[in-house]
Order: C-alpha cells, then structure tokens, then sequence
C-alpha cells in the first residue's frame, strides 16, 4: 500500500518550455490574424489541446498553411529549409525555439565548413532533423553505433561533435568515450549540448533512487527527456514507470507495482496540472498518504526573456 510520495525537484516544465508557450501566447495577444504553429509546440498532449482551443491551428508541414501565414517554429528547431519555404511563401515567421536549441545550431553553423561533424542524438526526434539540417552530419544514437561509422570518418580531416539536448547524461558520456577510442584526434567542443533541464531532472531521479522503490515520470512517449528519466530510474528501479495523464492511472494496476514510497517526477514538457491531477488522483486512491518535496532538493532558476520583435 502506498504510504509515501516523495516529489522530485527539479520537475516539469523548463525555462526553454515556458518560453515557447509564452511566444505563442505573447503573438496570439498581438495579432488577430489566424496562428499556425509547426508542430507540437512542446511534447505534451494537454498544452497542445490547450492552445488549439485557443484558436491555434498545429500542422505538420509548412505547405498546409496558406502563402502569406503566420506560422510559429515549436521548441525543438528547425532546419534552414523551413525557414527557407517560409521565406519564398512569404510568411510571417514566429520562431519560439528553445535558445538553448538554438545554441547548438550556431555551433552546427561555426563547424560546417571545416569540420566533420558527429550528431549524438535519436532519429526522427524534432531536435535532431533540425539540428541535422544545418550541416552534414554523421548520426549516433548509440555506443555501438560509433563502431559502424569508422569508414566515413576521414583522419586527416577535423572531427567534432555536437548532441541532442535531451540526452541520458550517462549513455552519452559513454558514447563520447567510444568517439575518442576510436576518432582519438576528435575536437571535443567547449561544452556539451545536453542543457542544465536534462541534466538537472536526471540529477533529481538519481539522488531520490535509493529512498524509494519505484519511480513514476509524468510525461508523454514523444518526450524525449521523460523517456531518459524513466530509463534512468528503471536501471537501479525496474518497477519504474511513465504515466501520461490522470485517466491512464488505475488503482488495480498500481496495486500491482507493491509501491510502498514512489518518487514522483514529470518530463520538461509536462505541465504542473497534469502533476497536481496525478497526485490528487493517487490521493483519492491511498487518502493516508503523504507528500513531499524531496528533501535537498532544488528550484529550477532558469528563465529566458522574449526577444522585442516576435515575428519577422
Ligand atoms: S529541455 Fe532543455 S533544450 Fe529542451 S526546451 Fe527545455 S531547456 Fe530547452
């Protein structure tokens, strides 16, 4: 029976999340004209609901908006050839990227023309097809992977590498490790591109693992970072799992797990009602438990300011 429920923090939405959904909520106050957002602004199910609510149309591709829209980049990125397409159907372009998204990028920009470049990161996210479409760049996903590439690096030309910012801080440390084995003449970048969020939440997982016997992440499958917390905690904490809503919770099925203490945690695209909706739930189904923030943990102090100008 559960007894206690220790809450991770940091938790829940980041600074580069907030920012996205504030560049929409700041350009939808400023225009009438009809919003399309490229899309899911964030990975989260409920922002977006929310915000198509709101009146805001989510495509997939630019080319289902009219020539001459105003169309929002979501928090992820993207490639030159979107703006591009933007630009030639003369469309007002929002770009709500996460700057820290946007860092990698520049990077990507600076390394084009001289360097070889290593993208550690996984297929088909968001992130990495942006990222990737700044240069030419070699895919790793994992350990293994950077065996498989030996024959498309070139020695005797610059090698670098750049990363996802929603990676397992572990597995890519690893995956550096083998790009230095096998590539030793690799220029290591002055810092890695996993962002203070990521790093920040695994932190929070990893110090509550020894004090619980499970963990649950709040957060959807697209998210990146969710899945990276729940794979953290399922290697010391098999019994650990990823809820995406109050309604997939049922109290047969977390009978099942035998969780005496959980240690709740939420992906960087989780908002604090889907949190607050999930613990009232487990309430309601245990009212003897107790909650509690984690002791020792920390506030996510992080904030980005909009820029003046929101479309250009
Ligand atoms: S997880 Fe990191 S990179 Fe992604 S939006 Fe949040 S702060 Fe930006």
């Amino acid at each position: 029976m559960l007894k206690k429920i220790y809450l991770a923090n940091p938790r829940g939405f980041c600074a580069g999340v907030k920012y996205a959904i504030s560049y929409v909520e700041n350009v939808k106050r400023t225009t009438n004209e009809q919003l399309y957002v490229r899309k899911e602004i964030v990975h989260n199910k409920r922002v977006v609901e929310d915000m198509k609510k709101n009146g805001i149309k989510f495509i997939s591709e630019l080319n289902e908006a009219p020539d001459g829209a105003t169309v929002i980049f979501s928090a992820h990125g993207v490639s030159p050839e979107v703006v591009e397409y933007a630009k030639k159907h003369n469309m007002k372009i929002g770009d709500a990227t996460c700057p820290l998204v946007t860092r990698v990028h520049r990077k990507a920009r600076k390394f084009k023309d001289n360097h070889q470049i290593i993208y550690i990161g996984h297929t088909g996210h968001d992130e990495a097809i942006g990222t990737m479409g700044e240069a030419e760049m070699i895919l790793v996903e994992t350990v293994e992977d950077v065996g498989k590439i030996k024959n498309r690096i070139d020695p005797s030309k610059p090698l670098t590498y750049l990363m996802q910012t929603t990676l397992s801080v572990i597995d890519t440390k690893e995956i550096v490790n083998k790009i230095e084995e096998f590539f030793p003449f690799v220029e290591h970048p002055e810092k890695d591109d996993i962002c203070y969020a990521t790093t920040e939440r695994q932190e929070a997982v990893d110090q509550m693992l020894d004090h619980v016997d499970a963990i649950m992440v709040i957060g959807a499958e697209n998210s990146s970072n969710s899945m990276r917390l729940v794979q953290l905690a399922g290697k010391k904490k098999p019994g650990s799992f990823r809820v995406s809503s109050a309604e997939k919770l049922s109290k047969a099925e977390f009978e099942e797990r035998k969780i005496s203490i959980l240690g709740v945690t939420a992906g960087a695209s989780t908002p604090q009602i889907l949190i607050d909706e999930i613990i009232q739930k487990l309430k309601e189904f245990y009212p003897e438990s107790s909650v509690e923030t984690f002791p020792g943990s920390r506030e996510d102090s992080m904030n980005f300011r909009l820029p003046a100008q929101l479309l250009k």
